[in-house]
């Protein structure tokens, strides 16, 4: 995350507290956020350690204090408040409604990251054609260019010489054609020239991203646009309303990336339910899943949106395993408990696996099977 103040928030990592996660509408007042968070501070009340108890009051303290001088500026907030510190941070992009205590719990930025990829938005007008990056719902222009030639003209289906009379009287020309097609042909090239020099541009910069839209208020310029050399598999046809405005093309982008994130994760789900049916180097349920993680033969973990199950971590060697004794790695019999959830960001990160997030009906159907699997390296 390139927020400083999010930067600041890592480095209180041993502090303890509450992470609130909500997701808000601009509409939403300062009464629902109090009410919303009184319910889900219910939640986690009854689990607080008795040694915690009074850093959680204080924290819950601090926290409602904070939430009384509050001022909604975004789609979704997320707060820690421990009895030392409160920090505020406001978001375009959805969080789950959440409540943890203990150290500050990041784990939705972290799951974030790979549900909202940045991408791109390329946009030709009359005037001037820009470049966007979309990080977390947010745009930044990354740069506009105001092409030389007078681009009004590219519009119209039939080119003409600004100079034309209405009448359309053709001048011979040598070659055969007329003036009008003399001029067209210098058009083209100067119009090409520039877009290939700004595709080539918009390529170079875009290493981090997976899907550039490609849109224009003229369908045929995209398709010149897309034409042009190099081709690349990023560039994607967007088709917003003529009128439309930067935010307008970017929520189109939205719905877009979307609709292809979706289509992933179906194919992704059938690749592993397929492969693990014929024992294909794949496997279902967290039992067995924790066990070829830690083997480091994992590479695409799996999970659905929905995963909630307590493990046991050993305190000796950190391996992760399901109820039981001891450590099935060092046999010690030291253990914590934790939820998983919180912990597969780390762990996917530990032993170099691909973490792939499921949601709405394909989460479902991976909850059958504790809501995770893998498919292996080997
Ligand atoms: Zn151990």
């Amino acid at each position: 995350m390139n927020d400083l103040r999010f930067q600041e928030l890592n480095t209180i990592k041993e502090d303890t507290g509450i992470s609130l996660y909500l997701s808000i509408t601009p509409s939403i007042g300062k009464k629902e956020v109090l009410n919303i968070t009184k319910k889900i501070i219910d939640v986690i009340k009854d689990g607080v350690k008795e040694g915690d108890k009074e850093i959680f009051e204080k924290s819950k303290e601090n926290l409602f204090n904070h939430l009384e001088g509050l001022r909604v500026k975004g789609k979704s907030l997320f707060i820690f408040s421990s009895p030392k510190n409160t920090y505020e941070f406001f978001y375009e992009f959805p969080f789950r409604n959440e409540i943890y205590f203990g150290k500050p719990n990041l784990y939705q930025f972290y799951w974030a990251q790979i549900e909202y990829k940045d991408f791109g938005v390329v946009n030709f007008t009359e005037e001037k054609f820009s470049f966007y990056k979309i990080s977390f719902f947010k745009e930044k222009l990354i740069f506009e260019e105001e092409p030389k030639v007078d681009t009004s003209t590219w519009r119209r289906k039939h080119i003409m010489p600004p100079s034309a009379p209405k009448s359309g009287v053709s001048i011979g020309a040598a070659g055969g054609g007329d003036l009008k097609d003399a001029y067209e042909e210098k058009y083209l090239y100067y119009i090409e020239k520039y877009l290939s020099d700004f595709k080539e541009k918009v390529i170079k910069d875009s290493d981090d991203l997976k899907v550039i839209f490609v849109n224009s208020d003229a369908e045929e310029n995209i398709d010149m646009f897309l034409n042009i050399p190099p081709p690349s598999q990023k560039f994607i046809k967007l088709n917003a309303p003529s009128n439309a405005t930067i935010n307008e093309i970017i929520e189109l982008g939205i719905r877009k990336i979307e609709e292809i994130n979706k289509n992933e994760e179906k194919e992704t789900l059938k690749i592993l339910f397929d492969r693990a049916a014929t024992s294909n180097l794949a496997g279902v349920g967290l039992s067995s899943t924790l066990k070829v993680l830690q083997d480091g033969r994992v590479n695409k973990l799996i999970i659905s949106e929905n995963l909630n199950k307590f493990v046991y971590e050993c305190k000796s060697c950190g391996y992760i395993y399901q109820e039981r004794e001891s450590c099935p790695s060092c046999n010690s019999k030291g253990q914590e408990l934790k939820n998983i959830r919180f912990h597969i960001y780390d762990l996917s990160k530990k032993y170099k696996s691909e973490l792939f997030i499921l949601h709405g009906n394909e989460a479902k159907e991976l909850d059958l099977n504790d809501g995770i699997g893998a498919l292996w390296r080997y």
